[in-house]
């Protein structure tokens, strides 16, 4: 009863209006169920939680779009969505690749290119659980069905902190080693943290994406600036709520 109760809430009638205003890039990570331990668990979504978002959008009309048609499209008439996965997690391809094709949604994981492999270190220095990381041949599997990558810097870190020296080769090294890998070219990125300034949005135009993103909330329309996009982090308005009080919590208990 309350998984369909959060279903209406996913795509209720302000969420299809705004949608319909311009296109809404959804923000996802790990799609599992949170591990124990984790510090925020609302990162995770559960294959069973996103299949029924994709449904949801699929009975109400949406189909899959991509960051390149951003800068066409006035509103969202036709109705399209783009799916955005931060960070470049295993369990995106064990778990949610085949919800994507059974639903016909195509998705753009954006990949940390130094830690490929490896794990979420940036969290895991800060006594977060450990998630594993795609590798190359799993990058490889993902892209063989349909989907793509784009990059999420070299070592995830907050960008807006480092000098223009150090933020060059996160977003030009980042893009030269995917290209290099995976021989696509990388037209898209993701501000790791969502944290940027005017400095490293101009370091991204210089360095040939097309599109960034933030986490701004929002949805897009040609007139957003194309290295400022803005994200929905696809919550139901009952999770909002959750996530809100969680945050709250932490902070109270913190030392
Ligand atoms: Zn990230």
């Amino acid at each position: 009863m309350l998984d369909l109760f959060c279903s209406e809430l996913f795509l209720g009638f302000a969420q299809r209006r705004l949608f319909e205003r311009g296109l809404p890039v959804f923000t996802y990570h790990s799609i599992a169920a949170p591990s124990v331990g984790v510090k925020d668990p609302f990162l995770y979504v559960t294959p069973s939680r996103f299949s029924q978002q994709l449904e949801t959008l699929a009975e109400a009309g949406f189909t899959s779009g991509t960051l390149d048609e951003v800068a066409q499209n006035r509103n969202n008439r036709g109705k399209k969505v783009v799916i955005t996965f931060d960070d470049g997690y295993l369990n995106v391809l064990d778990n949610g690749l085949k919800i994507l094709l059974q639903h016909k949604f195509r998705a753009i994981q954006f990949i940390v290119a130094d830690l490929i492999g490896t794990r979420n270190e940036w969290d895991v220095k800060h006594g977060d659980i450990a998630e594993a990381l795609m590798d190359v041949s799993q990058i490889r599997e993902w892209l063989a069905a349909g989907q793509e990558i784009g990059s999420h810097s070299s070592t995830h870190r907050n960008l807006s902190k480092l000098n223009q020296v150090e933020a060059r080769e996160q977003i030009f090294g980042s893009k030269k080693k995917l290209e290099d890998t995976f021989g696509i070219p990388i037209r898209h990125f993701c501000y790791p943290h969502g944290k940027w300034n005017p400095m490293i949005r101009d370091l991204v135009g210089e360095a040939g994406y097309v599109t960034a993103c933030t986490t701004e909330f929002g949805v897009n329309t040609s007139a957003t600036a194309k290295f400022e996009l803005n994200r929905i982090f696809c919550l139901s308005e009952y999770e909002m709520m959750r996530k809100t009080r969680h945050r709250i919590m932490r902070k109270l208990t913190r030392k």
